[in-house]
């Protein structure tokens, strides 16, 4: 298979038992058998062609914010929509379209150097595009859903393209069409957003930044928060109100600095983490019997 995949890509953007640990932000994960990064829509349209005929499992990442990984790591090929080539096209009035390897970051300096706002409350969530519309990611009173007009996805069986319209696209909180159709890549999409002032686009970037910092702990690895909302429930209410902050297993420990983060402070397993995550799931059933289920996607 290796020669095929050689065909298709140079072989600076294949890796064989890559770790998982070196993509994802928890840095955190063993290896992948191969890891390739993808640069256009005929590379990706070849390899899944390569998958099928091996009949070997493809998984997409983005920019891994959202994942941990087991430590036994990940059997088949781990594709990276790769960014470098990746465009980002303003085609009218307040509509602009972003490839999915774009990071969110990189999208909200565009549409910021561009006087588009609306976007602002995602800069600072360190995904990718097509990582982030998966999720419906959201912050600070904003979420995808609310500036997406459609998506574009190849189907991984059928290899042909779909551009479906926000509507169709089953958006809820932490939630889309696209976590239960488990087929589609997310390609491109559609945003649409107002006019807005430079100055204050950067400045509300800023402000949300600012309070990032200093509630979570952003200069730690981590995926973010562990675990979902539910209806009136908020975990890390919960769990601070447990006395779990600072609680650790092995390299892991729940963030004293904000409840809802598992972060990695000493070359933390998967397993610890997992360790810790059912430590807390354990704690809040017993105290509050809700069961809360785990937002981060664990991968194996
Ligand atoms: C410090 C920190 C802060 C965070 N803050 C927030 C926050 O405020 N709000 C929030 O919502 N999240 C937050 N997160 C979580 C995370 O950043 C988001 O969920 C982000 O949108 C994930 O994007 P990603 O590209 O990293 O996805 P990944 O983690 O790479 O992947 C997540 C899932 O999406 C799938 N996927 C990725 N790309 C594609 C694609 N092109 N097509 C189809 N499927 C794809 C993957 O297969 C996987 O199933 C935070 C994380 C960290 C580390």
């Amino acid at each position: 298979m290796l020669d095929k995949l050689l065909k298709i890509i140079p072989k600076e953007r294949v890796r064989l038992s890559e770790p998982m640990s070196k993509h994802t932000t928890f840095k955190i994960g063993g290896p992948a058998d191969y890891f390739l990064t993808v640069n256009s829509l005929e590379e990706l349209r070849s390899i899944l062609k390569v998958a099928k005929e091996y009949n070997i499992a493809l998984h997409i990442i983005g920019n891994g914010s959202n994942i941990l990984v087991k430590d036994k790591g990940v059997s088949g090929i781990v594709v990276k929509l790769g960014m470098n080539d990746a465009k980002i096209v303003n085609i009218n009035e307040g509509v602009v379209e972003a490839e999915a390897g774009i990071s969110n970051a990189k999208f909200a300096a565009y549409l910021q150097e561009n006087e588009l706002s609306g976007f602002e409350f995602a800069a600072g969530i360190p995904g990718t595009i097509g990582g982030s519309i998966r999720m419906n990611a959201g912050a600070f009173s904003g979420e995808f859903k609310d500036v997406i007009k459609d998506v574009t996805f190849i189907d991984m069986e059928s290899l042909k393209l779909f551009t479906v319209p926000k509507s169709e696209l089953n958006f809820g909180y932490r939630h889309s069409i696209f976590m239960d159709y488990k087929n589609a890549i997310i390609l491109s999409a559609r945003f649409e957003f107002k006019r807005g002032k430079k100055e204050d686009i950067k400045n509300r970037i800023l402000e949300i930044f600012n309070e990032r910092k200093s509630k979570q702990p952003i200069d730690k690895p981590s995926a973010g928060s562990t675990f979902r909302r539910e209806k009136d429930f908020i975990p890390a209410k919960a769990i601070d109100g447990s006395g779990l902050m600072g609680v650790r297993v092995g390299g892991a420990e729940v963030s004293t600095k904000h409840a809802g983060f598992i972060i990695n402070i000493n070359h933390a397993t998967a397993k610890d983490v997992l360790e810790l995550i059912n430590i807390i799931k354990k704690t809040i059933k017993e105290k509050y019997s809700v069961e809360i289920q785990p937002e981060i996607e664990i991968w194996e």
